[in-house]
């Protein structure tokens, strides 16, 4: 030990002592820049507007196909990340890399697809949608719920006298304001009595989301807690994409994704007409492939 402490008084000693904590200090100060160097990870914002013709001009400059086509790649993939529910309310719908992505999520990856749409669209593609026959009064909405969570029929029926009302028997009803006011053992059967919404015990998203990395497709990033809304003025065409005056919102905001929730499960309960085969010898259905 004496020894030692002579060694370390000697000028060698000294000098390799001096050497060792340059070393040590310049590596503290190297993870330390390397620390600072590192740019945190932005947060995701909870809501989000685009303009089909306004442009965001980035560093460095899309490609003018990335450019031409970002608000119809933006759509797919959001789509591309939905793990368990799509439901979709639009009007006019005709983008093919837009429904392959809706076909897909059904095909590969057992997402529950819903949709509801104006009857010049049905039987388009390969996906069951509901609608109304020969309505009068147009299904124009234009909005897609991602993995957000269904309403059950008692949540469902609670959530619309909060917003509306009770039904009386003076309004003119709608069909879902009939089973609110006579039907609501139909409405429970439709919807089921329980969901996440109203088992507060239990997670809203642990018991059915898969846990937070990499899914089954290596992706790291799944969608919002509480899922997603893409809605807006914007019809799923190419000009409604991509030069159209129009815009869409994105939000994971649960004031902004339940009343779409409960709206789409009132067209889901209405919109219910089948589709018989006097209906299918029409010139509007003739040529089209139902599943
Ligand atoms: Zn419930």
């Amino acid at each position: 030990m004496q020894s030692l402490v002579n060694f370390l008084n000697n000028k060698p000693g000294k000098l390799l002592v001096a050497g060792g904590f340059l070393f040590v200090s310049s590596e503290i100060v190297y993870e330390l820049y390397l620390w600072l160097r590192k740019a945190p990870k932005p947060k995701p914002k909870s809501c989000e507007v685009f303009f089909v013709n306004r442009r965001k001009l980035l560093h460095p400059l899309p490609s003018p196909q990335e450019f031409l086509f970002e608000h119809i790649n933006r759509i797919v993939q959001y789509i591309d990340r939905a793990e368990r529910s799509i439901c979709l309310a639009m009007y006019i719908f005709t983008v093919r890399e837009i429904s392959e992505a809706v076909i897909r999520a059904k095909q590969k990856r057992s997402v529950v697809v819903r949709v509801v749409t104006c009857e010049s669209m049905v039987g388009n593609e390969d996906i069951k949608v509901q609608y109304k026959y020969k309505s009068e009064h147009l299904m124009h909405h234009k909005f897609c719920l991602l993995d957000t969570e269904w309403y059950c029929g008692s949540c469902l029926i609670a959530y619309h006298i909060a917003e509306y009302g009770e039904p009386t028997k003076h309004m003119q009803h709608t069909l879902f304001d009939k089973a609110v006011l006579s039907d609501r053992a139909g409405l429970l059967e439709r919807f089921g009595s329980s969901c996440a919404r109203c088992q507060k015990t239990k997670s809203r998203t642990k018991s059915k989301r898969r846990p937070q990395g990499p899914n089954s497709r290596g992706e790291v990033d799944p969608l919002p807690e509480h899922g997603l809304l893409i809605a807006g003025s914007s019809n799923w065409t190419s000009p409604g994409l991509i030069t159209h005056w129009d815009n869409m919102t994105y939000t994971s905001l649960p004031d902004m994704i339940d009343p779409f929730t409960a709206e789409f499960q009132r067209m889901w309960y209405e919109f219910n007409d089948p589709l018989d085969k006097a209906i299918l010898k029409e010139p509007l259905y003739r040529d089209r492939k139902f599943k």
